[in-house]
């Protein structure tokens, strides 16, 4: 049943939104902005910049080398705090270091490893950095890719997932949200599958952090990376997380032997040699600037409380599929996410022909940033901390205005290099 659809029905949600208060925790430097790509990079919380700068001129400036003593807990601390209010984990079980990509080479090659079998099970609509991964481990130490052909609108069949699985599969790798769809497979039943044929499981968890309440722990999850960028609100290329489930870590080698896995890694000893726990899976010296910048940022989520976020989250979701519905089907339209909100993730995909030409003319004519997704997808993308349901009625608003006049016809066909 689709309820009131008019802006001051999107005032009267707004006015009921218990998290309403925490738009003022982020920096709003153009109130008439509508940003609706908090799923690609959040917005800045306003307590980063004073905590930057106090790191710099205080930890860096004063207190320069011996700061580390303070420093070096840092990725643990984030980790810890991550597992508890974010990811469903145990302490001990996360922690912050390099990027994605890396986190899943990492995690990927030690399940390879470990395995005497050669099969990873990877889904051709997942998001590319995943699949390049994957085939170049295979390429470079042996191996097979099994693709799965999921839905690119409606996901992962887990019909297709269980043909997928025998056992000469060693890895699964999946996104918990499809960065294009926003598809949810089941991730209590892809690893009880996945374990029924003795198969480990590696989750991206990028788009599902800090929008979705996630449960690594009572869904049985093995492996899991992530970024701290989108939802999370850690700043651009801020780093990422990466999570091995407690029994599996001292079973794992990871592939790059830095000196921060290390045993007493300040004895400076000979050979590698790593410590059991979850610290075998670091490399370096992590970006400290950048990793601070995740502290404020997670304090906000963890006052928000992630199940407060969801719930925003769905209704948000609701609301604009509601709107496309009766707005933008007529002009063209057409929903490219699972209708059922359980099985979506905090963004929704529409299709259209012209969606990057539409894309263009939202953001430089309309004051509506959201992205742009191959083939023909307009991704729209509310993070429930500081969108308000006035700006996504605003936002269909003016892509109706956007469509009527025909203004995005004077936008270039041809993708620029970021969409
Ligand atoms: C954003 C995103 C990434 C990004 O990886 P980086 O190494 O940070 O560039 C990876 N996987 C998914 C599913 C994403 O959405």
């Amino acid at each position: 049943m689709t309820g009131d659809l008019s802006r001051t029905a999107a005032e009267e949600l707004d006015g009921h939104d218990e998290l309403a208060r925490f738009r003022a925790r982020f920096v709003v430097a153009d109130p008439d902005l509508i940003y609706l790509d908090g799923n690609s990079l959040g917005r800045l919380p306003a307590a980063t910049p004073a905590f930057l700068d106090h790191v710099v001129r205080e930890g860096w400036g004063r207190g320069l080398i011996r700061s580390w003593g303070d420093w070096i807990d840092w990725a643990a601390r984030l980790g810890d705090r991550l597992a508890d209010h974010v990811l469903g984990a145990r302490p001990g079980e996360v922690v912050l270091s390099d990027s994605t990509s890396v986190n899943l080479y990492k995690l990927a090659a030690a399940a390879l490893a470990a395995s005497d079998r050669g099969v990873v099970v990877v889904d051709t609509d997942d998001f590319p950095t995943d699949r390049y991964v994957v085939q170049g481990l295979v390429e470079h130490h042996g191996g097979t890719v099994r693709e799965l052909r999921s839905d690119i609108d409606r996901g992962l069949s887990p019909d297709r997932l269980r043909a997928a699985l025998d056992e000469d599969v060693a890895l699964v790798v999946l996104s918990a949200v499809s960065y294009r769809s926003g598809a949810m497979p089941d991730m209590a039943e892809v690893n009880r599958m996945a374990h029924e044929v003795g198969a480990l499981v590696l989750w991206d968890l990028c788009h599902a952090a800090g929008a979705v309440p996630v449960e690594l722990a009572a869904t049985g999850a093995d492996l899991a990376v992530g970024c701290t960028y989108k939802y999370l609100n850690g700043g651009p290329g801020s780093p990422a997380f990466l999570y091995v489930r407690k029994g599996l870590q001292p079973l794992l080698r990871q592939p790059i032997q830095g000196w921060f896995g290390q045993r007493d890694q300040f004895a400076m000893g000979p050979d590698y040699d790593p410590v059991e726990h979850l610290d075998r899976f670091l490399v370096g010296t992590p970006p400290l600037l950048s990793l601070a910048a995740v502290d404020p940022a997670l304090a906000v989520v963890e006052e928000a409380g992630v199940e407060r976020i969801r719930a925003k989250s769905v209704r948000m979701g609701r609301f604009v599929v509601d709107l496309a519905r009766e707005r933008l089907a007529e002009r063209g339209f057409r929903l490219a996410s699972p209708v059922d909100p359980d099985r979506r993730g905090a963004h929704v995909s529409l299709a259209h022909p012209d969606a990057w030409r539409i894309c263009r003319a939202l953001a430089e004519d309309a004051g509506v940033v959201c992205d742009y997704r191959a083939p023909d997808r307009l991704r729209i993308g509310p993070s429930p901390l500081y969108t308000t349901f006035t700006e996504l009625w605003d936002a269909v608003d003016r892509l109706c205005g956007v469509l009527d006049s025909r203004s995005y016809e004077r936008h270039a066909r041809a993708l620029a290099r970021i969409t």
